[in-house]
């Protein structure tokens, strides 16, 4: 049977050993078209709202497809919805697809502690009361925070003219945060990135990195992730910035949260 809805298993840094699980189509559709986007530009037709909704149900073949790899699995940390295909909690579905979810990890055995079941987002459409009602359900919701000033935010996720502006998608983190039930984690993550292009700049400068601080120490997440490119962009004129740097970034991160709840690391 050819698989639908699951990809993987793959190591990844944060997470573990990572099952991936796509409950969008086969092609990106999102509400950003960051510039460093490892799945390519996102099309216009595809460069969505919001406000979008997508109506894919989960049929009898996702929970098989789960169970026929999971077996094999048993030492697995993460079942992770990723953004692989675009942003996930634009999927209306998206808790059918995690209570099937959740059953199949109560049914199978496991060599030691159950994978959490994780959530990426892009953070753009977490303004919805319902949308955060769905996302807080999830072990470990790793959300996406680049920038932290309306500058950087066009230049670098170049979101959909419909999105929020970035203050009120910092408010709405710091709102799912505070209401994400205890044990549940929040981690926001920081991609940070250099431009080879003059007239581009990159989301790699005091005032960003200053400014995304500050925000941080307002939203105050459980984990705080600082990594860079690891794939082909989008836009051949970013690149990674190297360990030297991200550390640096780590290092004011923590010098303006100033709290040991915070825990911030770079990947
Ligand atoms: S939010 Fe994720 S999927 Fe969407 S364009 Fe940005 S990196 Fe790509």
């Amino acid at each position: 049977m050819p698989r639908r809805y699951i990809y993987g298993p793959f190591p990844s840094r944060r997470l573990g050993l990572s099952l991936g699980i796509n409950i969008l189509f086969n092609y990106k559709i999102c509400t950003y078209n960051c510039v460093y986007c490892e799945i390519g530009l996102t099309k216009k037709e595809n460069l969505v709202s919001p406000k979008c909704r997508i109506k894919n149900s989960p049929t009898l073949n996702f929970r098989k497809e789960l169970v026929s790899i999971l077996k094999y699995i048993p030492h697995l940390n993460s079942l992770s919805f990723t953004g692989y295909y675009g942003e996930p909690t634009l999927n209306e579905n998206l808790l059918n697809f995690y209570t099937i979810t959740l059953d199949v990890r109560k049914e199978m055995k496991w060599t030691s502690e159950p994978p959490l079941i994780t959530l990426f987002t892009n953070s753009s459409t977490l303004y919805s009361d319902e949308i955060r009602e769905r996302v807080k359900h999830f072990d470990l919701v790793l959300a996406k925070l680049d920038v932290a000033n309306d500058d950087d935010f066009k230049r670098t996720n170049r979101p959909h003219k419909t999105a929020p502006n970035i203050e009120t998608i910092i408010e709405d983190l710091a709102k799912l945060k505070k209401e994400m039930p205890t044990g549940h984690k929040l981690a926001i993550q920081c991609l940070i990135f250099n431009s080879n292009k003059k007239e581009f700049i990159s989301n790699n400068t005091p005032k960003n990195i200053n400014d995304l601080a500050y925000a941080l120490k307002k939203i105050k997440p459980d984990i705080v992730q600082v990594y860079s490119i690891a794939r082909m962009p989008a836009n051949y004129f970013v690149f990674s910035i190297d360990d030297k740097r991200k550390q640096e970034i780590v290092n004011t991160f923590r010098d303006v949260i100033k709290d040991n709840d915070v825990y911030v690391r770079y990947y």
